[in-house]
């Protein structure tokens, strides 16, 4: 098989790996410790986001060495840093193609060809969706697919809303909601949940949770935004109408192995087949780790453990074919890792006129007035995971254009009305203001070039 319509990089690499969920990066952290120098495609949209499933979700109670918890995207903040002190390199793409047929393997990623003797696979899994007929109408209207990242918007607030499945994730989803919506209905398929029980007893307790049992949602309805939504109790075929504003999807993951599909063996559902406990598939030198092989245990240290199974085998067998290039660190100790800046929100006496990113209410309104530079506004909620990936890559984009383009965040959750005036349906949400008016309007994480190209031409049509 031949990657087409890309530059072929000569350097041959020890070790790519897929994935920047836990599986990945720990591998990644083992792999660069063991001076393999390990190139990690983080991923972007393909298969869920950079960080994996861990940056949709809230508190992460089990993971070791977090006695009071930790949250979702600080942890794998912190996982990646690990990864990148001890010198992993990283590229921030979705790979799209891959050549497992001869030796080096080749991968294809953004517009380059990268070869490598060996490979580990985190790819993870993405969430289902249940494919309503009127579903992509209603798509960020009403349904989403992640409650933890648009449960705050205020379309939701004191609303009815209503969770679809019956296990932890839709348990915590369902939870969580309750701090937002007026009621939630938890619509389950079968006639028990699969939760774990801490889990489950925390919905069956609760009075602002009602669960529909034997439960299917058929269709959804509304007009701007979701209304209504179609139910049938499979077991008495009876159809019935909940009204909900929110319609949230928690019925499982597919595994992101589209791209192995005829390369490497995999089994009935699409996850990578390794022998059990191990990390070798069906191509030497090719290894999974993680939720792409794992279908039962799913869990972040399950998934961190077979990253680090994965980076031992890979190093073992790039030591006994010969094929390992040990790069040699200049300091035994590398020096340590970034800690994030934490910026204040602007109120009038810490407020800047010509800083490049300011938070807050105080800030949009004195920019949006008076600025006559584009301005990116960055909506976002806090336990949001996707606009924790957005957040940076926006900060990037400000700094290239060295002040001609300034920035502000607003949380929603603080700044409700502001929300609700900007018709903001889902976090993260991206405007581009000239002159008071809305240029353009992203939502989701996107590639940096949208934002660079946008504002490029706003300032090039000023020329
Ligand atoms: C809502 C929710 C809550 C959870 N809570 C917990 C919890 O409290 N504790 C716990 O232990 N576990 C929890 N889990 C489970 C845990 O998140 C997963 O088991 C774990 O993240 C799996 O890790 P992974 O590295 O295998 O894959 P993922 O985390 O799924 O990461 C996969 C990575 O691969 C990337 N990718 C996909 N396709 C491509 C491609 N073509 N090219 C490049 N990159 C690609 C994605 O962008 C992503 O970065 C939760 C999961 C969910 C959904």
């Amino acid at each position: 098989m031949s990657i087409k319509g890309s530059s072929v990089n000569e350097q041959i690499e020890n070790l790519v790996i897929i994935g920047s969920g836990p599986a990945g990066y720990t591998a990644a952290i083992y792999a660069a410790r063991a001076n393999l120098q390990p190139l990690l495609i983080t991923g972007f949209q393909a298969g869920g986001i950079p960080g994996g499933q861990l940056m949709t979700t809230t508190f992460v109670e089990n993971f070791p060495g977090f006695p009071d918890g930790v949250m979702g995207p600080e942890l794998m903040d912190l996982i990646k840093a690990q990864a990148i002190r001890w010198g992993t390199k990283t590229l921030e793409a979705d790979a799209k193609s891959f050549d497992l047929t001869s030796k080096p393997f080749k991968i294809k990623a953004d517009s380059s060809e990268i070869q490598t003797h060996s490979l580990i696979i985190s790819t993870g899994a993405r969430a289902n969706r249940l494919s309503l007929p009127k579903e992509e109408m209603f798509w960020s209207r009403g349904i989403s697919a992640c409650a933890i990242c648009d449960g705050a918007t205020p379309q939701f607030n004191k609303e009815i809303l209503a969770v679809v499945g019956g296990g932890d994730s839709a348990c915590e989803e369902a939870f969580y909601l309750t701090k937002f919506g007026s009621h939630v209905h938890l619509l389950v398929r079968s006639d028990k949940l699969r939760a774990s029980a801490a889990m489950a007893d925390r919905v069956l307790n609760n009075p602002l949770i009602t669960i529909h049992w034997n439960t299917e949602v058929i269709d959804v309805e509304g007009e701007e935004w979701l209304k209504n939504l179609k139910l049938k109790n499979i077991k008495t075929n009876s159809q019935m109408n909940l009204s909900a504003k929110g319609l949230f999807y928690a019925i499982g993951h597919t595994p992101n192995t589209k791209y192995f599909i005829n390369q490497l063996k995999l089994d009935h559902r699409g996850y990578i087949v390794t022998p059990p406990g191990r990390p070798e598939t069906s191509i030497e030198g090719v290894f999974a780790a993680g939720d792409v092989a794992d279908s039962e245990w799913r869990q972040g240290i399950t998934a961190a453990s077979s990253g680090c199974k994965a980076a031992l085998a890979a190093e073992r067998w790039l030591t006994q074919n010969n094929l390992a290039k040990l790069i040699k660190k200049e300091n035994l100790e590398p020096p340590k890792s970034n800690t994030t800046k934490k910026i204040e929100i602007s109120n009038q006496n810490n407020y800047q006129q010509n800083a490049i990113w300011q938070k807050g209410s105080y800030a949009l309104r004195r920019l949006y007035h008076e600025s006559k530079i584009p301005l990116l506004v960055i909506f976002t909620s806090t336990n949001c995971g996707p606009c924790h990936v957005l957040k940076p890559q926006i900060m990037r984009v400000l700094e290239d254009f060295k002040g001609c383009v300034q920035g502000v965040e607003i949380n929603i959750e603080e700044d409700q009305e502001i929300a609700i005036q900007a018709g903001i349906t889902g976090t993260p949400t991206i405007q581009l203001f000239k002159n008071k008016v809305l240029q353009k309007q992203w939502q989701g994480v996107k590639q940096r070039s949208e934002f660079k190209n946008a504002i490029t031409e706003i300032i090039n049509s000023q020329k």
